[in-house]
């Protein structure tokens, strides 16, 4: 008898109808792509309102770690599966007792889901309790705060006993949610803003504004690097990188220096919503933050806003700095996002930008440049990589090193 099958929990109880089957579906598919390429003879099946991955001899622990990374999962447990049958049970409940660590007290609750199963669950408790203890020494019940749950699901093809619940990150499973495209910068807000949306089910692409020589080959590596952490949470990330050098350059020499800030803004926000419409994206994502630096005021906000009719999803909006960076360590890209790189935002900085910008002023300004053969050109140089899960992480810190 073994720990050969992981059993997932998924939260399906707030989906209704056809977003529960897409759900599931999709769920199912994120788990078996993610373990197909280390874990060839690992097997994702359903039954109703649970999956199972099938370790087929791999070990469980590599394959615990990647699952906890898999949006739509609640929490996780090793089975051992059983048919249904009383005695059957009886042992692998002893055998999930035994394998426990560090245990002295236990207690077991039992599912009956098959209702042709003969004991139903109270009497099946009572028995499998009996049995535990009758065949052990050191161990006792306690039904309020036992060391160890075993936990018996009497299902229709078959029984899973399990223990240690393990929790997942919850959420949904990427690709439930249509398509965004996350402005991607190379601080720390930007990628906590597409992990967030990716949490809701959102599958990214991203696209970055790189402005050399002004900005370096290092520079956009590290904007690669912190994509590929990303997919870690899900799929491959294509990153579009859009030469922003022209563009910079005009607008700082030919709109007041107040107002280029957001002119800049209001521009990156064109080329990502050619961008979108040339991928069939629905939305742009930001780590925008409300009041955070002086260029993310409403009235910033409201400004830049002005040029784009399609959604932007702004998942740091609310957030304070701090949690924001706790997010970012607890995905494991803090390190590289707080790498040194210089931004397109950081070196064309205006002198004296204007914190509360006019829609009616820079409508005005903009009225004396004709921006749109630079920003068709920026689009049509676009260059794009496809950032997937199996590339080798962080290469910005080798470069370092
Ligand atoms: P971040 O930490 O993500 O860089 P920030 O706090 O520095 O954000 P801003 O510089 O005001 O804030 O940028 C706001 C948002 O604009 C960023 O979160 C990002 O979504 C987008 N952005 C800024 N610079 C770039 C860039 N070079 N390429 C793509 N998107 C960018
Ligand atoms: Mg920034």
């Amino acid at each position: 008898m073994e720990f050969d099958h992981l059993l997932i929990r998924y939260g399906e109880m707030a989906l209704k109808g056809k977003n529960r089957k897409k759900f599931i579906i999709q769920l199912q598919e994120n788990i078996q792509q993610k373990l197909k390429g280390r874990f060839p003879e690992a097997k994702v099946t359903r039954t109703q309102g649970r999956m199972f991955v099938l370790l087929n001899g791999h070990d469980p622990e590599p394959i615990i770690e990647t699952c906890k990374n898999v949006f739509g999962i609640q929490s996780l447990s090793l089975a051992v599966k059983v048919e249904n049958e009383v005695e059957a049970i009886k042992d692998a409940a002893l055998y999930a007792l035994q394998n426990g660590e560090n245990v002295r007290t236990f207690k077991v609750s039992v599912k009956r889901i098959a209702k042709d199963f003969p004991v139903r669950s109270q009497e099946m408790n009572q028995v499998l309790g009996g049995h535990l203890l009758s065949n052990t020494e050191s161990y006792t019940v306690d039904v309020h705060r036992p060391d160890l749950e075993i936990n018996v699901e009497i299902r229709l093809e078959a029984t899973y006993i399990t223990s240690t619940v393990i929790p997942g990150l919850g959420g949904l499973p990427v690709g439930t949610s249509g398509k965004s495209l996350l402005l991607l910068s190379g601080g720390i807000d930007s990628p906590v803003a597409g992990y967030l949306a990716m949490k809701r089910g959102v599958q990214l692409e991203a696209v970055h504004f790189h402005s050399p020589p002004f900005t370096s080959e290092r520079a956009k590596q590290k904007v690669l690097d912190l994509a590929q952490q990303l997919t870690a949470y899900g799929r491959s990330i294509k990153v579009h990188i859009v030469p922003f050098t022209k563009l910079q350059q005009e607008i700082f020499r030919e709109m007041p220096d107040s107002y280029a800030m957001t002119i800049m803004r209001r521009i990156m926000l064109r080329v990502s919503e050619q961008i979108c419409r040339d991928k069939s994206i629905l939305s742009m994502t930001t780590g925008e933050n409300l009041g955070q630096v002086a260029s993310q005021t409403m009235e910033s906000m409201n400004t830049i806003n002005e040029v784009t009719n399609y959604p932007i999803i702004r998942p740091l909006v609310t957030m304070d700095k701090q949690e924001i960076i706790e997010i970012s360590e607890q995905i494991g890209i803090y390190e590289t996002s707080i790498l040194p790189y210089e931004d397109c935002c950081t070196i064309f900085v205006p002198k004296s930008p204007k914190t509360r910008p006019r829609r009616d002023k820079v409508n005005a300004f903009e009225a004396k440049k004709d921006f749109s053969e630079l920003i068709a050109e920026a689009v049509e140089g676009t260059e794009t990589v496809k950032m997937t899960d199996e590339q080798k992480a962080a290469s910005a810190f080798d470069e370092l090193l």
